[in-house]
């Protein structure tokens, strides 16, 4: 082995490693969430679509990709392009794959870091000035060709960028070595750590039939129809992030009291999640981990705000764009 190779398994192990970490804290990770990457000489090795940061170690998340090739494409200004998975890759690379690539750092970090969110969900957003690193503000777009658009325009002004906030998204974060990456997310994190809201003690209430639906044993989420202050926020506020729409829906299906909830079934409400007023949050059987990681963190984003943040939510074009309705669907919700 050269010393090259040595270099390369170095920087893997570190990645892995570091990636493990961060992707074992639910407010940094939620689910297949976030990802890595690291460059060497032509080739990116980037997480695989649908892997978790928290298997790093366990699994083979990451898969090399072409890098010059992608390079090229977007020299050419193609953002569509496909990345071309090397050496028999059997992984699918994932679709933020356009992202890292688009930053000159060799380790590149991409996260929806929970205390960061809680400041990208402002109307009134106002970077804490992290002292670390340049950073950069990107206004929301779709993930995708769309996001990966808008970054490379940013970064065309502002390439000395290592920190590029995404709005209602996450952020981006690249350093010359794992070491970097985490002093900078270290020190954004403490500069935008908020004191969550203290939690309101169970009223007691039981909503009688719930048949199809079993209570979510989670005390933060239950919160969101305990807390009056959350469950305001929860009616108007809902669609903030793109993975949280994708994996809960454009709208939360919100009742005032378990009587309201229960005349609705009777009507036929499709009822796969369920916020009753001062009673609880129910989910199907089958909600699963993934939906629950995203519901919590929606929680935990919605517990920093204070009482008097506006906060951004995706707009209806946004939301038919990234559920890819079709127009029909798209002029019906429009007309509601
Ligand atoms: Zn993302």
């Amino acid at each position: 082995m050269n010393a090259r190779d040595d270099k390369q398994d170095g920087l893997r192990a570190a990645v892995s490693s570091y990636c493990a970490r961060v992707g074992a804290d639910p407010l940094l990770v939620q689910g297949a969430g976030g990802n890595a990457s690291w460059k060497n000489g032509d080739t990116m090795w980037v997480k695989a679509s649908g892997t978790w940061l928290g298997e790093a170690q366990r699994a083979d998340i990451f898969v090399p990709v072409d890098l010059a090739h992608l390079r090229a494409a977007i020299a050419a200004g193609d953002l569509d392009v496909v990345p071309r998975a090397l050496a028999g890759s059997s992984l699918r690379p994932s679709i933020e794959t356009l992202m890292h690539a688009l930053m000159p750092q060799s380790v590149v970090l991409h996260l929806h870091a929970v205390e960061v969110l809680a400041h990208l969900v402002r109307a009134d957003f106002a970077a804490p000035a992290p002292a670390s690193a340049p950073w950069c503000w990107v206004d929301y777009h779709k993930p995708g060709a769309a996001l990966a658009g808008a970054i490379a325009a940013r970064l065309r002004e502002q390439p000395e960028a290592q920190i590029v906030f995404l709005q209602n998204h996450g952020v981006v974060i690249g350093g010359a070595d794992v070491g970097e990456v985490e002093a900078i997310l270290a020190s954004l994190l403490a500069c935008m750590r908020t004191e969550p809201l203290a939690p309101v003690a169970p009223a007691g209430a039981e909503a009688s039939t719930m048949a199809t639906l079993t209570t979510i044993p989670d005390e933060g989420i239950q919160q969101l129809a305990l807390d009056p202050r959350l469950y305001k926020r929860l009616r108007k506020e809902w669609a903030l992030c793109p993975d949280h729409v994708v994996f809960l829906g454009a709208e939360a299906a919100c009742y005032a009291d378990a009587d309201s909830f229960v005349a609705a079934q009777t009507i036929g409400a499709d009822a796969r999640l369920a916020f009753i007023a001062g009673v609880g949050v129910y989910a199907a059987k089958d909600f699963g981990a993934a939906r629950t990681a995203q519901l919590r963190c929606y929680y935990d984003i919605l517990v920093r705000q204070p009482s008097d943040a506006v906060l951004t939510t995706l707009s209806m074009p946004q939301l038919a764009e990234l559920l890819d309705w079709d127009a029909e669907r798209y002029r019906l919700a429009m007309a509601r």
